[in-house]
């Protein structure tokens, strides 16, 4: 009779156990725990914590004395094995009392788990501070939530568990912050779609710091004083530290046993270490991706599920089954986004110098026709020779889940794009469209591979020489007017065949629409007039939109204003308009068309699927002067509710803002202009600057990095000042003596430097504005430039000057 002992009584562990007792009824099986706890649901814990799964007891499958009667399993519970002598083939055990004991056996397997990192920073064991990983971690916080009423957390870290958690403490009322040392959330999905939840996220009401880590933690009275590494304090009282996990792999280690190059138990495909009789699966180990060749972690349910069936076979059949690897299909659910992903992202197929072509579209979830239909982005990465997919990623409220499990059987199964063209969903309007996204995300890639459409990707557009290119708008002037990309030209599609005399053949023409499908057949035209150089932005404005996007965490109106405002509305005086299914611009022109036709005073409140409406409603709202009362977005559907108002022409005096254009690069004229602007933002009023030519100077950092430039940005950076502590005076500059006499009798006669006033006007909340021809002109990049910079153009000046009653021009 074959003896089994598995350490790990969880998803790979009770699932081998069971799976061994199934296929031989005689084995002795032995199953250790060192928890309380066996086969519960980890997965669960977070939903747990924030009271949507309201009994405790739902999280447990089994218990230790159920699953052992029902598979006639011996398991141990709180006993950890301490250590693996392989030549005696025995395992040392110490029990809850501190005793040790051996037991033998004939095959092994560790089923360990992985465990949370836990930097060593200052404070990082106060009172407050927790993981979660197993039921005591759960209990910890539960009790300390119950016992302290948190107002404030800060999740350490954005991805899956991490955004669960948030959710999930913001359902309890407490007020997330997250702190991510990365520019995004959610690493296995690329930038782009993470903005998109970046933009979620700010509007349920979490403070995103992202590109921000952790410094060290200080209790201080009841609160937590969180230091980031760029100096900023956070004050909170709970934290949630989720920035990863590392492969439980201690135990193999010390036995002896082959650790792979990322520190997990290799494996061969029969799930077996480099001892014949010891086995291995789940967190622990890691294994070669079916994509790249490489060995790596996926921490995922399903695949440890998997690995503990097959291995129980081979521990009892001999070596037959064999592991194919998993692809890291995965989903989680982001407030009222569901995310998805499968395979690799363009930013990892990017480090593995794979060639590849990416696709995203933003098809419905259903016929748009049918009520409550939603947009899904979806994105796939594919070869661009062979067609062969790479990954795909999606996002929406619904039907994400069967898109990203379709694709993911296909690409499991090592197909193509042609294979997403080929693949037959069941059809009806309440559940997908005839044409379904899975199989439009083919079409697409189809279209590229063919050579029928040039595909433009965000970044490319964002960092094009507006001189070099044509940048066509081919939405309604509408749309445009809403929101466009810097340097656009407006030629809606349909009138794009009478207008052709203004498309400027010697340029490359950067075509857009709202989500890519007219830009294509703009593209279509162009090229069949004989246009060449045709290229359309995929994702259209909406993705481009989000990802070009700075952070902003302020709130986007006063919650109080909306709320009184709120209590005014009659009820006879509400217009309510269904705007679901639509896409961008749909729900805004069904929005004008209310408004134009109410009176006064009443209230339209539009219902949509569309998630940009919010911001484009509080923009429509701001530009035409009505009244935005509220906004909500509740389980991806967006209401909000504007009340007609008189048009009113603005008095000039009403204009208060100040405006000021830095020229100059002289240190005087630098410190003249910050002292200004902080003068003028002290009043309350909102301050640009407008940074151009030599004045871009003033903004510049201290590199900390060479950066890549061409012959003649190369040029200029030799002769312009490095950054902004060598400026020199405009008069009696001396080589540089009087600009550092100047600096060192501000010094002794207490006047703030230049770089503490120019620091003093961003607290103080002043705009800077760095001049976008002006830097391509000087060769300067953004790199260059002090984090808080924003890049424009004349329009953004303009648009600021407008609104102000003082313009100078320094
Ligand atoms: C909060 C949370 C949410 C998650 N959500 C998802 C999800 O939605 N989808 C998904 O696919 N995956 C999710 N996961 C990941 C998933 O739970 C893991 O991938 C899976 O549990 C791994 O199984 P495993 O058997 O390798 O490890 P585990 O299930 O972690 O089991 C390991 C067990 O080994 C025990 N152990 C370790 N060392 C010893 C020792 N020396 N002696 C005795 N016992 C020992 C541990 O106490 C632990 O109970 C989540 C994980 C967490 C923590």
């Amino acid at each position: 009779m074959a003896k089994h002992i598995i350490i790990g009584g969880v998803a790979g562990g009770a699932t081998a156990a069971a799976r061994l007792r199934r296929i031989d009824e005689q084995a002795e099986i032995i199953m250790i725990e060192k928890g309380a706890y066996i086969s519960y649901a980890n997965c669960g814990l977070p939903y747990y914590i924030g009271g949507i799964i309201k009994e405790r007891d739902k999280l447990f499958v089994q218990n230790a004395q159920s699953f052992g009667k029902r598979f006639n399993v011996d398991v141990r519970i709180k006993q950890e094995v301490l250590s693996i002598d392989r030549s005696t083939k025995q395992v040392s055990i110490k029990r809850e009392d501190g005793s040790q004991y051996q037991e033998s056996y004939d095959k092994l397997l560790i089923s360990t788990g992985a465990n949370p990192i836990i930097p060593a920073l200052d404070g990082i064991d106060s009172n407050g501070v927790f993981t979660l990983r197993n039921v005591s971690d759960t209990d910890n916080i539960k009790r300390y939530i119950d016992n302290h009423a948190p107002k404030r957390a800060v999740v350490v870290g954005g991805g899956f568990i991490g955004l669960e958690m948030a959710e999930n403490l913001h359902h309890q009322g407490i007020e997330v912050s997250l702190v991510e040392l990365a520019n995004q959330v959610m690493a296995p999905i690329d930038y782009s779609l993470a903005s998109i939840i970046h933009e979620h996220l700010i509007q349920q009401g979490v403070a995103l710091h992202l590109g921000k880590g952790l410094a060290s933690i200080k209790p201080n009275n009841k609160e937590l004083s969180l230091t980031l590494n760029n100096g900023e304090v956070l004050e909170t009282d709970l934290v949630l530290l989720s920035i990863g996990v590392k492969p439980n792999s201690f135990l193999a280690e010390e036995a002896g046993l082959e650790l792979g190059q990322r520190k997990g138990i290799k494996v061969n495909e029969y799930m077996q270490t480099s001892d014949k009789d010891i086995f291995a699966v789940g967190d622990a180990v890691e294994y070669p991706h079916p994509i790249t060749g490489k060995p790596w972690h996926n921490y995922l349910a399903g695949p440890a599920n998997r690995q503990a069936r097959l291995v129980a076979d081979n521990m009892v059949f001999g070596l037959k089954e064999k592991y194919e690897g998993s692809i890291g299909t995965a989903i989680a659910k982001v407030f009222d986004y569901t995310v998805g992903s499968t395979g690799l992202a363009a930013k990892a197929l990017k480090r593995e110098k794979l060639e590849y072509k990416s696709v995203t579209i933003h098809p419905n979830n259903h016929a748009g026709y049918y009520p409550s239909a939603s947009s899904i982005t979806l994105k796939i990465t594919f070869d661009p020779k062979t067609g062969k997919l790479y990954g795909a990623q999606a996002l929406g409220f619904d039907g994400v889940d069967k898109r990203i499990d379709s694709i993911a059987q296909i690409l499991k199964y090592k197909g193509t794009i042609y294979d997403l063209m080929e693949t037959e969903q069941a059809y009806a309007p309440p559940f997908s469209s005839a044409k379904d996204p899975v199989a439009l995300a083919g079409y697409v890639a189809n279209n590229i591979i063919i050579g029928k459409m040039t595909p433009l990707y965000w970044r490319e557009m964002r960092d094009a020489d507006r001189e070099e290119v044509q940048i066509i708008d081919v939405r309604t002037k509408e749309e445009f007017d809403l929101g466009h990309i810097e340097g656009a030209v407006n030629i809606p599609v349909d009138e794009l065949r009478e207008r052709l005399e203004e498309i400027d053949n010697n340029k490359a023409k950067y075509i857009y629409c709202a989500v890519g499908l007219r830009g294509y057949l703009a593209s279509n035209i162009l090229l069949a007039n004989g246009f060449k150089n045709v290229l359309n932005l995929i994702g259209g404005y909406k993705l481009y939109r989000s990802a070009t996007k700075t952070i902003d965490n302020s709130p986007k109106s006063s919650n109080i204003e909306m709320e009184k405002a709120q209590s005014n509305i009659q009820e006879d005086k509400l217009v309510e308009i269904d705007a679901c299914g639509l896409c961008c611009p749909g729900p805004i022109m069904k929005l004008k068309e209310a408004i134009d036709k109410v009176d006064v005073g009443t209230t339209v409140r539009l219902t949509t699927t569309d998630a940009g409406f919010l911001n484009d409603a509080a923009a429509w709202a701001d530009s035409t002067g009505h009244l935005l009362l509220r906004q909500e977005s509740k389980a991806g559907i967006y209401s909000v509710e504007i009340q007609k108002q008189v048009p009113k022409t603005e008095p000039l005096t009403m204009k208060k803002g100040k405006t000021l254009i830095l020229f100059s690069d002289d240190l005087d004229k630098a410190l003249a202009t910050f002292v200004l602007a902080n003068g003028a933002a002290a009043t309350g009023e909102k301050v640009s600057i407008f940074f151009t030519f030599w004045g871009l100077n003033a903004i510049k950092r201290k590199a900390d990095k060479a950066i890549k430039k061409d012959f003649f940005a190369k040029m200029f950076g030799f002769m312009l000042p490095k950054n902004s502590k060598s400026l020199a005076l405009s008069k009696m500059n001396m080589g540089g003596i009087g600009a550092k006499m100047m600096r060192h009798i501000m010094k002794k006669k207490g006047v703030d430097s230049l770089e503490s006033l120019r620091q003093q006007a961003l607290d103080n909340g002043v705009e800077f504005i760095a001049c976008q021809m002006s830097m391509d002109v000087m060769g300067v990049s953004q790199e260059e430039l002090l984090e808080e910079v924003r890049i424009g153009g004349v329009a953004t000046y303009m648009n600021r000057a407008e609104d102000a009653n003082v313009n100078l021009f320094i």
